[in-house]
């Protein structure tokens, strides 16, 4: 990949030019939160029988509303990556196979998905996801100037630049960092994974890069089990199935705060997933929402005092109860002024 503020565009052979079209800047009445109304996956009522809440983005906002802590005027709209944004992080032949239904099934990890039409595929399902991915790209653009940002979405950390898989058909975090480094904004980049599944997906393109610093706090024991991908993991930090609450902050605060003193980084892009809440069908650990609503706050507070800039997503996650449980850990970080939200 080059390093170039120009890329060269593999399908059509031109040039790319910057600033990227997906970045998007504040005015003085929007504070750093990244959100659209068509980040919810809808498929005419029959995602409601599917185990994932693929409405939680919404509800999320709709929680932060009713508190009164923002209003639609403050929140700031992303821009969906289009096919030559998301060629600089995916091969042809990747995207390409995004147009068939049987893909996007396997990608969603949905299995009725490859009995319906592809246009209506990409308008229900890939169409939020790359606007959730054009908001990863804006948010970690956003937090070089204001210090954070949160995208309500994003968080793909399962998708490569030639695969996808576990609900993630875009590499959002690979693309924000490549365009980043390219743009020559940044030098060096953290990434903190917290999800409780593996981030292979940029563990894997970002194999060969030294400018890109991984720790992944993840459970082994669960999806996707990638072991030639965790030789890329800077710093593994293993929390087992069933693992809870005193555990799990004893690891962050021994093997995490070490790197934030120890390592120097322009941007840190912050994997919150929330699928390590006990209960969740998939992550396998026990932790109580009060245990991550302290995680959170826990590397927000390790950011500022390094003075690193943070972008946070919101990965996974998808139990009925994880839109709350966001929502409050963004009005904590807010009540301890980490950072400031408005209406
Ligand atoms: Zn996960």
């Amino acid at each position: 990949m080059s390093r170039n503020v120009e890329y060269s565009d593999a399908e059509s052979g031109s040039l790319v030019h910057s600033p990227s079209r997906l970045f998007v800047t504040a005015n003085e009445r929007q504070c750093s939160l990244i959100f659209a109304p068509n980040y919810d996956v809808s498929l005419f009522g029959i995602e409601r029988f599917h185990p994932f809440d693929s409405r939680k983005w919404g509800k999320v906002i709709n929680f932060l509303k009713e508190w009164g802590l923002v209003s639609d005027n403050s929140l700031i709209s992303p821009i969906e990556a289009t096919r030559d944004d998301l060629l600089i992080a995916h091969d042809k032949q990747y995207l390409d196979g995004l147009r068939s239904p049987c893909r996007v099934a396997a990608v969603s990890e949905v299995c009725f998905a490859s009995c319906i039409p592809m246009f209506i595929l990409d308008r229900c399902f890939l169409k939020p996801m790359r606007l959730q991915t054009g908001g990863t790209v804006a948010a970690c653009r956003m937090a070089l100037d204001n210090g954070w940002s949160i995208n309500v979405g994003g968080g793909f950390h399962h998708a490569s630049r030639s695969s996808g898989g576990g609900f993630c058909a875009y590499a959002d975090i690979s693309l924000a960092i490549r365009i980043l480094l390219g743009h020559q904004l940044v030098h060096k980049v953290l990434i903190l994974d917290v999800d409780a599944h593996q981030g292979n997906g940029y563990e894997q393109d970002f194999a060969e890069d030294s400018e890109v610093y991984i720790i992944d706090v993840f459970n082994p024991n669960v999806y996707p089990r990638d072991r030639p991908a965790r030789q890329f993991i800077n710093r593994a930090v293993y929390v087992d199935s069933h693992t809870t609450d005193s555990t799990y902050m004893r690891l962050m605060r021994e093997e995490v705060r070490l790197f934030f003193t120890s390592f120097h980084c322009d941007l840190l892009v912050y994997n919150a997933g929330t699928d390590c809440l006990a209960g969740d069908p998939l992550g396998g650990l026990r932790l109580s929402p009060q245990c991550i609503i302290d995680r959170d706050e826990f590397v927000f507070r390790a950011a500022r005092d390094s003075a690193t800039p943070i972008a946070m997503l919101t990965s996974g996650g998808y139990q009925s109860s994880n839109a709350a449980l966001i929502a409050a850990s963004i009005r904590n970080l807010h009540e301890k002024r980490l950072i400031h939200l408005f209406k």
